[in-house]
C-alpha cells in the first residue's frame, strides 16, 4: 500500500522510462493504465501492450493493464489535431502551431480518472511522465498544475488519499530519454508519432522531439532502422534550421 502506484502509460518514450524509473525509486506500480481518447496515433496503445507485457518481465510480476475507452468523448473535444481531422504539424514540437495538438483539458480528465482507479484498486499515487520541455505548449504539464491538481485530488479523496507523482516535472525530455536508456527501457517498443502511419514519420512536433531527445544523448532512435535514423537527423537539421 504504501508505495503502492497506478501508472499511466502511453506507449511513448517519456512514460515508458517513467515505468522503469518508478522501480528503480521503489515504487510499486500495481496498475498501468492507457488512455483511448480516439486519437490518431493507434499505434501507441498497441507500443503500450508491448511495453507492458516487457514490464511485467522487469518488475517480476504480471501487471494488470486497462485500455480506457474515451473515444466517446471525441464527439465532444474533436478541435485537436489529435482527436479531429485537423493536420498534424509539420513542424518544430515549441512552435505556436502545435497548440493544435492539445486535447483539451486532457490531463485533469486523465488524472481524475486515473485517481478513481487508484482509489478503488486501493494504489496510493498516480504517477504521469509530464516533463519540461511539455510546458511551452501543454500547460497541464507545468509544476503550477500538477501541484494544484494533487491537492484537488487529495482533498476530493480525503478517507483514501492519493496523490500524484510527476517524477519529470523538472526535467528535460532528453534527460527522461537518458534515464530509459540508463535503465535499459525498452525504448525500442516506444511509439510518438502523431500522423498514425504504418512507420514514424519523422516530422511531426513529436518525431522532431523525440529525434532531439536521442541526439543530445548520442544515441540513435533504437525504435527506427539505421536508415531512418540518417533522415531523422537530416530532417531534424532541416526543421531547426527553419525555425532559427
Ligand atoms: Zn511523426
Amino acid at each position: 500500500m504504501e508505495k503502492s502506484t497506478v501508472a499511466i502509460v502511453s506507449g511513448g518514450l517519456d512514460s515508458t522510462s517513467m515505468l522503469w524509473h518508478l522501480v528503480s525509486e521503489g515504487f510499486d506500480v500495481i496498475e498501468i493504465l492507457t488512455f483511448d481518447y480516439g486519437q490518431r496515433h493507434v499505434k501507441e496503445i498497441e507500443a503500450a501492450e508491448k511495453i507492458v507485457k516487457e514490464f511485467g518481465n522487469y518488475a517480476g510480476k504480471s501487471v494488470p493493464h486497462s485500455i480506457v475507452d474515451l473515444k466517446s468523448l471525441r464527439a465532444i473535444l474533436a478541435k485537436g489535431a489529435l482527436t479531429g481531422d485537423e493536420e498534424v504539424p509539420k513542424e518544430m514540437y515549441d512552435k505556436e502551431s502545435q497548440r493544435a495538438t492539445i486535447v483539451p483539458n486532457r490531463n485533469a480528465i486523465m488524472l481524475s480518472i486515473a485517481v478513481g482507479r487508484a482509489v478503488t484498486v486501493g494504489a496510493r499515487y498516480v504517477a504521469y511522465a509530464a516533463h519540461s520541455s511539455d510546458y511551452s505548449v501543454y500547460p497541464d504539464c507545468r509544476p503550477e498544475f500538477i501541484e494544484a491538481m494533487d491537492k484537488a485530488m487529495y482533498l476530493a479523496n480525503l478517507w483514501t488519499p492519493v496523490n500524484l507523482l510527476a517524477p519529470f516535472q523538472h526535467i528535460t525530455k532528453a534527460e527522461v530519454t537518458s534515464i530509459g536508456l540508463r535503465l535499459n527501457a525498452p525504448l525500442h517498443l516506444t511509439w510518438s508519432c502523431y500522423v498514425g502511419g504504418a512507420r514514424p514519420c519523422l516530422e511531426c512536433g513529436t518525431c522532431l522531439e523525440r529525434t532531439e531527445a536521442f541526439k543530445l544523448n548520442g544515441s540513435p532512435d533504437p525504435a527506427l532502422t539505421p536508415d531512418e535514423w540518417v533522415q531523422a537527423l537530416s530532417l531534424y537539421e532541416q526543421h531547426s534550421a527553419d525555425s532559427k
